[in-house]
């Protein structure tokens, strides 16, 4: 008996000693997924069953039409499951895009916030037969602020007067998942971050994160009803996944490692405009003098030009945004703070 143990032993042993020797040898490393090349409107099958449209935006070139956020789609054994609403005539693109990969229907949305690009056009998904989810104050933001956001908005946008504000159907608290056996989506809310409802898509078995606006790649970062402190926290629980690809709400795909770069732009950011706090600069000095070179390269735009969200960090760190009316209680989002008054500025 001893002696068939020290065998097992002394044959374990060697295996636990060849695949380290495997692992020494780079050839045997695994080999990262390879970043896919996109056009706009392009769709790619990122995983079996898992496909990503990565959808027309620039932040420097002007004939570049704005076409909503990025979407991911996965189709489980019966069903698709869809990241983001988008507006309600790129909705109907997507549709016409989801039909050219699968004829399974279309089943859960997930509005991964309340802004127009990812949740206007619910009425278009709904109608597709599809059940709208999105996290509690996601949805809260949508029914306390939707009607008149977008009331504003359709100003602008023929398909918003031509269609309804739907609110959600399945609401959740900080996790929800869908799971047949084949393919797993996980709706996690790690808190206040790019607004107070955000919700990212996990795809586990393919080490996938589809972040919506809380991670995007490149200068895309509305900061208007962000918490930047808790965003940062939450970029860090993010990092906590076992992921390998980033599906950001716009811009490309990326790995990993995007979350980083996002989370450094905020940690960067709140450290030079709390540096020129402290030496008394005002807003407008901190704002020319902001110098992070690496961004520039990241995003192709200085920091100092994205002056609103200077603002907002200036704003929170001098104590003039109360983030609890910015999403975590019932109060209305659009809000004036008083003295000199912070203009919350509305994208969508
Ligand atoms: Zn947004």
């Amino acid at each position: 008996m001893f002696n068939r143990l020290v065998l097992i032993a002394a044959v374990a042993g060697a295996f636990v000693i060849a695949v380290y020797a495997a692992a020494d040898k780079p050839a045997a490393a695994p080999a990262e997924k390879p970043l896919p090349e996109m056009k706009f409107n392009d769709v790619k099958e990122l995983a079996p069953g898992v496909f990503f449209r990565y959808s027309s935006i620039s932040a420097t070139d002007k004939t570049i039409p704005f076409g909503g956020s990025n979407h991911t789609w996965v189709v489980f054994k019966d069903y698709v499951v869809v990241v983001d609403a988008n507006f309600p005539k790129e909705a109907g693109d997507v549709v016409a895009a989801i039909k050219k990969t699968t004829n399974k229907p279309i089943r859960y949305v997930l509005d991964t916030h309340h802004h127009g690009d990812h949740a206007y056009g619910n009425s278009v998904w709904s109608k597709a037969g599809a059940q709208i989810v999105a996290s509690k104050n996601a949805a809260r933001l949508l029914k306390t602020n939707g009607p008149k956001q977008w009331e504003d908005a359709s100003k602008d946008r023929e398909d918003l007067r031509k269609t309804e504000l739907k609110q959600a159907d399945v609401v959740f608290e900080d996790k929800y998942v869908l799971d047949d056996g084949t393919q797993r989506v996980e709706f996690l809310q790690f808190g206040h971050s790019h607004t107070a409802g955000d919700a990212v898509a996990y795809l586990p078995h393919h080490k996938i994160l589809c972040t919506g606006d809380a991670c995007v790649n490149g200068s895309f970062n509305y900061m208007g009803h962000s918490n930047s402190g808790s965003w940062v926290k939450c970029l860090e629980g993010m990092q906590k996944l076992n992921v390998e690809l980033i599906c950001p709400g716009h811009g490309k795909v990326a790995r990993k490692d995007l979350l980083e770069t996002q989370k450094r732009y905020f940690v960067d950011l709140r450290a030079e405009v709390k540096k020129g706090i402290d030496a008394k600069k005002s807003l407008e000095e901190i704002t020319i003098g902001l110098d992070l070179p690496w961004y520039k390269e990241w995003t192709g735009v200085a920091a100092k030009d994205n002056k609103d969200n200077v603002k907002h960090v200036y704003d929170e760190l001098t104590g003039k945004i109360d983030h609890d009316r910015l999403g975590k209680t019932p109060a209305p989002l659009d809000w004036r703070a008083p003295a000199d008054g912070v203009a919350v500025v509305r994208r969508d």
